[in-house]
């Protein structure tokens, strides 16, 4: 890996990823480029298949560049990244550990401290409201509480950078606003820069500083839009705070207009 100083927690140059078969080749992302500044939560928008998630995959180092570059923390990714966390739409708990070693796991595959460990995985059951659950099976949680433990396992070792594919996608709508209100109060307390992707206009725009549309395949960056609302959030005077609606029309519109082939 090569050293660049950035400057940002994630800064995305120029970025073509193509994939080959024998048979075929799909142009996924064409010379995309976006930042997420350090502390800073960044969302991506756009049509299913426009290359969200390919583009969070080049950042983990899962999916390599065809052109481009993906920089996390002032290094170029050229393998997969150890100080990110991942969250997923499907939480993807052990079924046979409760919730507090589902949380542990990140622990184990890491080596980690136990004691250590096992602090943060306290404080954190407490700032996502698990308190309580933490004997909990997975099968005795909702969905919502499910998606918690996720986060507090992707959360355990504290990285400096958070990668979210629809991690709230398959919740209902109460469940996902009351959810989005603890990842915006989790980002303040723990600094941590998130790049998300969803499809929810309303959530990027409730949760992040930035959000970035993208168009249909192959993905490109049709505009960015900062987000100027206060970094504590909450889900009712946003919505009622006229900028938070001038944002989510602005973006609808310009997905309607990019999403008609
Ligand atoms: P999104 O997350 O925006 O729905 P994806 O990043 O999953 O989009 O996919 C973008 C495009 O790249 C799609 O056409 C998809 O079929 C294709 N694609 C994704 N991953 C692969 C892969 N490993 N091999 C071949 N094509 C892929």
């Amino acid at each position: 890996m090569s050293a660049v100083t950035t400057g940002a927690a994630i800064d995305v140059k120029d970025l073509t990823v193509r994939f080959r078969s024998a048979k075929s080749s799909t142009l996924a992302l064409d010379n995309v480029s976006m930042r997420v500044p350090e502390g800073g939560f960044t969302s991506i928008v756009g049509p299913s298949g426009c290359g969200k998630s390919t583009l969070l995959k080049v950042v983990a180092g899962l999916v390599k560049a065809s052109e481009g570059t993906a920089t996390l923390l002032g290094q170029v990714v050229t393998k997969p990244q150890q100080n990110v966390g991942f969250a997923f739409q499907r939480s993807a708990l052990l079924q046979w550990r409760d919730v507090r070693k589902n949380i542990l796991l990140q622990a184990e595959m890491r080596g980690m401290d136990r004691t250590v460990a096992g602090e943060r995985a306290d404080e954190l059951i407490e700032l996502t409201g698990l308190t309580g659950f933490e004997n909990a099976m997975p099968h005795e949680l909702s969905g919502g509480m499910q998606q918690r433990v996720a986060l507090c396992r992707a959360l355990l070792h504290r990285p400096p950078v958070l990668l979210m594919d629809e991690p709230f996608g398959a919740l209902d709508a109460l469940t996902r606003e009351v959810l989005n209100a603890q990842l915006n109060r989790i980002w303040r307390e723990t600094g941590t820069s998130v790049l998300l992707v969803t499809h929810s206009i309303a959530e990027a725009v409730f949760l992040s500083t930035r959000v970035e549309v993208m168009s249909a395949r192959p993905g490109r960056l049709v505009r960015s839009f900062d987000i100027d609302l206060p970094r504590e959030r909450d889900y009712v005077q946003v919505m009622a705070d006229p900028k938070f609606g001038e944002y989510t029309r602005d973006i609808r519109q310009l997905l309607g207009a990019h999403d008609s082939h």
